[in-house]
């Protein structure tokens, strides 16, 4: 125990806080600055629900009983976020913090927490073209503004980032398993020295399926470059009660706590929508060049270690 608080005042009394911090305040407010730009609005997020993202890796559930309901403390909002949009809103943002209890077998993989924020984006009628587009806009706006008002920063840092001008590549990733095996995107990231897009991952119920092609997704990642790894997740959502059923059936879950939402479903009210979620803390990691997740938080994280604060 010494020892391990020892170690979390060395960490607290670092110097590059204010380095990192600045870098972090520049891009969060770019982002805002972005969304308000688009017209996109911010919503609150959503941090309690008898459902929640079931995720396609298995964590520890993190639930709380309250007046006799089970409620679980959101891992993300996605199965929320086709919803928000039935009425006149045609997109928003949200900056969603996620408790996942991640596997201890993830403590080294630098890029996971157990606690992180992900900017959360749906976009009405879109499809993962013109959401890639988004986002492409979005990844160089905010690169552009840290280099311009965090150059001293950058420098302390010794972070030489640069700014992709091209359109980022697109792969499908079953060229790329082909090429590079299962971990193809860790692979292909420390090749790259520009973000690119991976697309069609067999995952969740709520992404898309192909209707000719079964096993194609309409679902995408970005990858940050330099071996920084996987920097959004997304897709076009399953809107249809009929292939929303199909799905979970077919990954045998349990439909009970999603009556509600199911019932909304079959109102056939859900509009078809588009959208992912970009991890700030491994944002922040690329931005300031920290090989680990770990040195741009204060507190530890890791997961399956413990937590003293
Ligand atoms: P997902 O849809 O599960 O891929 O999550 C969306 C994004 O959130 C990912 O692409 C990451 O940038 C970020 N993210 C997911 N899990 C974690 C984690 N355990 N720690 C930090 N960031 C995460
Ligand atoms: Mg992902």
């Amino acid at each position: 125990m010494v020892k391990m608080v020892q170690k979390l005042i060395e960490r607290l009394e670092r110097k590059d806080w204010p380095e990192i911090l600045a870098i972090q305040t520049t891009a969060l407010r770019a982002i805002a600055d972005y969304m308000r730009l688009n017209d996109i609005p911010q919503v609150m997020p959503i941090l309690l629900s008898p459902i929640t993202d079931p995720l396609s890796h298995s964590v520890f559930d993190a639930e709380i009983e309250y007046y006799k309901q089970r409620l679980q403390l959101t891992k993300s909002i996605t199965v929320h976020k086709p919803l928000m949009l039935m009425g006149a809103l045609s997109s928003f943002f949200c900056m969603s913090p996620n408790i996942r209890l991640e596997k201890e077998e993830k403590q080294h993989s630098r890029r996971h927490l157990v606690e992180f924020t992900q900017v959360e984006m749906e976009f009405k009628e879109y499809d993962k073209y013109k959401f890639m587009e988004f986002v492409e806009g979005l990844v160089k706006f905010v690169i552009m503004r840290v280099k311009e008002e965090c150059k001293d920063e950058l420098k302390k840092l010794g972070r030489n980032l640069s700014y992709p001008k091209e359109r980022f590549p697109v792969y499908e990733s079953s060229d790329l398993e082909k090429l590079h095996g299962v971990d193809f995107d860790d692979k292909l990231s420390k090749l790259s020295d520009k973000p690119f897009w991976i697309l069609s991952f067999k995952r969740e119920f709520y992404d898309k399926e192909d209707k000719q092609v079964k096993g194609y997704y309409h679902n995408y990642d970005l990858i940050w470059p330099e071996g920084f790894g996987e920097a959004l997740s997304g897709g076009e959502r399953e809107h249809k009660y009929e292939d929303v059923i199909r799905k979970m059936k077919e990954r045998k879950m349990d439909m009970t706590p999603y009556e509600a939402y199911l019932e909304i479903l079959r109102s056939g009210k859900v509009p078809s929508t588009a959208g992912g979620g970009l991890g700030i803390e491994r944002l922040i990691r690329f931005l300031t060049g920290k090989v680990d997740i770990d040195q741009i938080t204060m507190f530890p994280r890791k997961p399956g270690q413990e937590m003293l604060m």
